[in-house]
């Protein structure tokens, strides 16, 4: 009988699931529980028959978790607990304490909630997603995995902030970086469509998504990634700011009087290409700019501007590139996006194949052409089969 890893993912107000054949490495069921806390929550399974539905007041991830288990008994597939080899949690922040996945129990559950000032929003929300899960499968082994850990290789140089070191080391800001798993899974399997072994390849991820990241990746480890203390930095997103000038907050503060509280609602929620064209979804943006919004237009430039900025960096710290990988959202469905960011850099050796761009990519695609120096690949992001393959791994190691 194959095993089966149930991947959860607990947002403040939700908590997402996957269950995972490991042998076909395909999805059985996947669902969400949604505004948790508020007056009406919701539930949404996709099962053995089909979509269900349900609306109902969920108090807390414990009733959440309650609710998921009852999807499954009542929808399918039915969770046999002697073939799930664990619950893999995604947890966002893992600091500079967890390299790598980790199997749970009350330390480990207490260092997550202990990192909760590094991310605030996410790992509360964690801890009660593990909270109740354990209820839920107290037989099961749980495994945590970071967000942060594929970025724990990268060397000092490229994690040190150059700030007052004594305020750095004790209020433990450094470069963390994000979307870790999806650059872990991306980059790898790369190196599976070059048919080399991930140690002998060069990568630079490209993750767009409504939040964007780039990561530079030298024979399988991270050497440098564009988002920072937290995902805030880097890339322009879809709302939030991404690089900007420090100095810009100490002005508003300053001259408009803007609060600690107004900064952080202005660079994580009012900026990026929502602040330039007024549309946070990148369909939005081009419908805008086929109608001839400049705005839109200028986001756009902007949008290309710094993605080139991050390639033509992580070009000269890997020193040679054998393939560029874009990914998620805007990476995968986007060709206009992926043929203007990668135009004029034929001199590096990035040669796109526009025929091979077009239109939307569902499976991993070769779009440059087939004498570029550099592959360019859209290779579609699986951070949830990587959580289950990673899980798998773990438990199995640690019962050796
Ligand atoms: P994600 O956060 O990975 O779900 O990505 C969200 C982003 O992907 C949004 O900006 C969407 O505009 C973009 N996206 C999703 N589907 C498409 C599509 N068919 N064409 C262009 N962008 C898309």
């Amino acid at each position: 009988m194959s095993e089966q890893v149930l991947v959860v993912n607990s947002g403040s107000s939700s908590i997402k699931y996957q269950l995972i054949d490991m042998a076909s490495e395909q999805a059985l069921a996947t669902g969400i529980v949604e505004r948790i806390g508020l007056e009406v929550g919701r539930a949404k399974h996709e099962g053995l028959d089909g979509e269900t539905v349900l609306e109902r007041h969920v108090a807390d991830h414990e009733e959440g978790m309650a609710i998921v288990l009852s999807l499954f008994a009542e929808h399918g597939p039915q969770i046999d607990e002697s073939r799930l080899v664990a619950v893999g949690h995604r947890i966002v922040q893992g600091g500079s304490v967890f390299a790598g996945p980790a199997l749970v129990d009350e330390t480990v559950q207490q260092q997550i909630a202990d990192l909760s000032p590094l991310a605030p929003l996410h790992n509360p929300a964690h801890v009660a997603g593990l909270t109740a899960a354990r209820h839920a499968f107290p037989n099961t082994p749980h495994v945590a995995v970071f967000d942060t850990s594929f970025h724990q290789t990268m060397p000092p140089a490229a994690y040190t902030y150059a700030i007052d070191r004594d305020l750095a080391d004790r209020y433990a800001i450094r470069r963390y970086g994000a979307h870790g798993t999806s650059h872990k899974f991306v980059s790898r399997h790369t190196a599976e469509l070059l048919g080399k072994d991930p140690a002998e390849v060069n990568v630079i991820v490209l993750h767009l998504g409504n939040g964007a990241s780039a990561s530079a990746v030298q024979g399988g480890r991270c050497i440098d990634t564009s988002m920072g203390l937290t995902p805030l930095a880097g890339l322009v997103m879809g709302s939030r700011s991404g690089d900007i000038d420090p100095a810009v907050l100490f002005h508003l503060s300053r001259e408009a009087g803007m609060t600690t509280d107004d900064l952080d609602n202005l660079l994580n929620r009012r900026s990026g290409m929502l602040g330039l064209s007024g549309h946070t979804d990148m369909r939005d943006v081009h419908d805008a700019v086929a109608a001839g919004d400049e705005r839109a237009r200028t986001a756009l430039e902007v949008y290309y501007h710094r993605l080139r900025t991050y390639v033509g960096a992580y070009y000269a710290h890997l020193g040679h590139v054998d393939a560029i990988a874009f990914t998620a959202g805007i990476g995968e469905n986007d060709d206009i996006v992926r043929e203007n960011s990668m135009a004029g850099l034929e001199h590096l050796g990035i040669v796109l194949d526009l025929e091979r761009n077009a239109g939307r990519k569902k499976t991993d695609t070769l779009i440059s052409t087939d004498d570029s120096p550099v592959k360019v690949f859209v290779v579609p992001t699986n951070e949830e089969l990587e959580i289950a393959r990673e899980s798998v791994a773990l438990v199995t190691a640690s019962q050796d």
